[in-house]
């Protein structure tokens, strides 16, 4: 034990050496700067990178704002169904033959009893055939417009039985639904189909797999007309003419949800058969154009 008088002495000095390291500390500090912190070789050619990149990207123009954040859904739906048709080759289609002067009409969504029939009489007095993609919820409804679809010459196709997203289904749903659709086209009209296109174009892999389980090819397109936008037929014009290749599947629609008017789709349709057949085109089904033999009739 220390006398008190001594442990206080010790108390002091051991104070005055914090404190003046402390302030020595200091000085050192504010004398030499900032010690530079050390920084690890990738780290520094990572932020070599990244300014490179962003000193790019200054000199570049800002891309115009779209309306829908994610891309219009024209972009997004290419760039799905691109890297679908080079992993299916034989399975997943966007368009024919670049080399043949032919193109599909294709129509999704019916049949219906406002919009499907006057796109009936149109092709008829135009004689020409396009594709129908069937939703068995509305062939029920309007089994006699499916059969007059049939029986007009243009193709049959599924799209579904409910419109459902594909790629939230089990493989098991998918085969139900695709199955189901079947059975109510070919009752409606002895036809039986072998082409599915998604309902709005979605697909992955799995949900791939289990169409083609199922044994249908998937046929999706290159023309994209956007109708289902209530487009007047300016517009529709504007997006279907000027994209159309040899071998063009051209995506409108022959039946619309509550609310929805598909007059710019009836009202483009007879300039947009005249245009094409003046440029040389000649109108085939898909089937056709991709030489897919159709299901034998019921
Ligand atoms: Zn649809």
């Amino acid at each position: 034990m220390l006398p008190i008088g001594r442990r206080w002495v010790n108390l002091g000095a051991g104070l005055l050496i914090f404190a003046a390291g402390t302030v020595f500390g200091y000085w050192l500090t504010t004398f030499f700067g900032e010690p530079p912190l050390e920084t690890p070789a990738p780290l520094q050619e990572l932020a070599e990178d990244t300014k490179d990149l962003l000193e790019g990207r200054e000199g570049k123009e800002e891309p115009e704002p779209y309306p829908f954040p994610e891309g219009t859904e024209k972009e997004r739906r290419e760039i799905e169904g691109e890297d679908l048709v080079q992993l299916y080759p034989n399975l997943v289609f966007r368009f024919g033959d670049r080399d043949k002067n032919q193109v599909a009409l294709t129509f999704d969504d019916g049949p219906d009893a406002t919009f499907t029939p006057p796109i009936l009489d149109i092709l008829k007095e135009q004689r020409v055939r396009a594709t129908f993609f069937l939703t068995g919820v509305r062939v029920e409804q309007f089994p006699k417009i499916a059969k007059r679809i049939a029986d007009e010459g243009h193709s049959l196709a599924s799209h579904g039985y409910y419109h459902k997203d594909y790629t939230t289904l089990t493989p098991k749903a998918i085969q139900e639904d695709l199955e189901k659709n079947n059975n109510v086209i070919a009752r409606a009209s002895e036809q039986v189909v072998n082409i599915f296109r998604p309902p709005y174009g979605a697909l992955d892999r799995r949900s791939v797999e289990a169409v083609k389980a199922a044994g249908y090819k998937i046929v999706l397109w290159d023309v994209d007309s956007l109708d289902w936008m209530d487009l007047p037929k300016e517009e529709v014009l504007k997006n279907i003419l000027p994209e159309v290749r040899k071998g063009s599947i051209i995506l409108q629609h022959s039946a619309a949800g509550p609310g929805q008017d598909l007059t710019g789709t009836v009202e483009a349709l007879p300039k947009i058969i005249t245009a094409l057949k003046e440029k040389g085109y000649k109108f085939v089904t898909v089937h056709e154009l991709l030489g897919i033999s159709p299901a034998p009739r019921r």
